[in-house]
C-alpha cells in the first residue's frame, strides 16, 4: 500500500500529473506537487488535493529544466519513495525548421530531468527500502508522427533510461516502469486543438475524432483518472515483478 509512503509527482499543478497526484493522495500517500511556477494558486491548489483526500499535500516549485532544480526537488521533500516523472512540453514543427531552443528545453524537461531526479531518489529509496519510479512516457515512446521530432526522441529515450533503471535495481525492492498514454484530454492537448482547426479547416468535434484520435481506435481520450489508476497500480504489491516495461494507455493505438 502507498499508505505513508512519499511520493513526488514532477510537472503535477496541472493534467495528467494533478491526476495521478490526487489518486495516490487519495490511497493516503503524502503527497509532492511540482511545477516551475511559485504563484498562490499553486500552493492553494495543494491545500485543496489534501481537503479533498485528507492527505498530506506540499507544493515545491522547481524548474524541471534545471539540473540543480531537479536534485534540489527530491532533496527539498526529503523523502522519496514514489517518484512520477511526468513534467512534459510538446512543440510541433518540421525537423528542418525545428527551432533548437525547443529541442533543447523538450529534451531537458521531458527526458534529462527524469535522469536527474532518478539519480537523485534513488539512495533515498534504497535507505528506505523500498522504491517506486514510474515514468510518464507516451504511444510517442514507441510509435512515432511527423514534425515531434524533439517529443518522440525523448519519450522513446525516458523508455531506453526505465529500463536500464530497472536492470540496475533488479535485485532490490525497487521498479522502474514507463506508462505511454495515448490522446488525453489536458491542457497540454486542448492546447492544440485550435490551431489545428484552423490548419484543417475543420470543426473541433472533427479535429478530435479524425485528426488527434485517428490512431486512437478506440475514437476516446484517456482520462487523468485511468492514468492515475494505472500508477496507483504499479505503485502496488500487485506490481512487485512488473519493471523494465511499458503499460500502454491507448485505446489500442500500438496494436494498430
Ligand atoms: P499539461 O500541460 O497539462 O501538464 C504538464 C505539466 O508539466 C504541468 O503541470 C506543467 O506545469 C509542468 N511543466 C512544464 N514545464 C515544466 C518545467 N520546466 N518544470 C516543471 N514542471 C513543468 O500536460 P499533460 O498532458 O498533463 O502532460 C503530462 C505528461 O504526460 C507529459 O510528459 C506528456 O508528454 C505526457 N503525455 C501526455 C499525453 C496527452 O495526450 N495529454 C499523452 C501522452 C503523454
Amino acid at each position: 500500500s502507498v499508505k505513508g509512503k512519499t511520493a513526488i509527482v514532477t510537472g503535477s499543478n496541472s493534467g495528467i500529473g494533478l491526476g495521478i497526484a490526487r489518486e495516490l493522495a487519495k490511497a493516503g500517500a503524502d503527497v509532492v506537487l511540482n511545477s516551475f511556477t511559485d504563484s498562490p494558486e499553486d500552493h492553494a491548489l495543494a491545500r485543496d488535493v489534501a481537503e479533498e483526500t485528507g492527505a498530506n499535500v506540499r507544493y515545491i516549485q522547481a524548474d524541471m529544466s534545471d539540473p540543480d532544480a531537479c536534485r534540489g526537488l527530491i532533496e527539498t521533500a526529503g523523502a522519496c519513495d514514489i517518484l512520477i516523472n511526468n513534467a512534459g512540453i510538446q512543440h510541433v514543427a518540421p525537423i528542418d525548421e525545428f527551432p533548437t531552443a525547443k529541442w533543447d528545453a523538450i529534451i531537458a524537461i521531458n527526458l534529462n530531468s527524469a535522469f536527474h531526479t532518478t539519480a537523485a531518489a534513488l539512495p533515498m529509496m534504497r535507505k528506505a527500502g523500498w522504491g517506486r519510479i514510474v515514468n510518464i512516457a507516451s504511444a510517442h515512446g514507441l510509435t512515432a508522427s511527423p514534425y515531434k521530432s524533439a517529443y518522440v526522441a525523448a519519450k522513446h529515450g525516458i523508455v531506453g533510461m526505465t529500463k536500464v533503471v530497472a536492470l540496475e535495481t533488479a535485485q532490490e525492492p525497487i521498479t522502474a516502469n514507463a506508462i505511454c498514454p495515448g490522446y488525453v484530454l489536458t491542457p497540454l492537448v486542448e492546447a492544440q486543438i485550435p490551431d489545428t482547426m484552423k490548419e484543417y479547416d475543420m470543426s473541433r468535434e472533427d479535429v478530435i475524432r479524425d485528426v488527434m484520435l485517428t490512431r486512437q481506435p478506440s475514437k476516446e481520450f484517456a482520462t487523468v483518472e485511468q492514468l492515475g489508476g494505472t500508477a496507483l497500480f504499479l505503485c502496488s504489491d500487485a506490481a512487485a515483478q512488473i519493471t523494465g516495461t511499458t503499460i500502454s494507455v491507448d485505446g489500442g493505438w500500438t496494436a494498430l
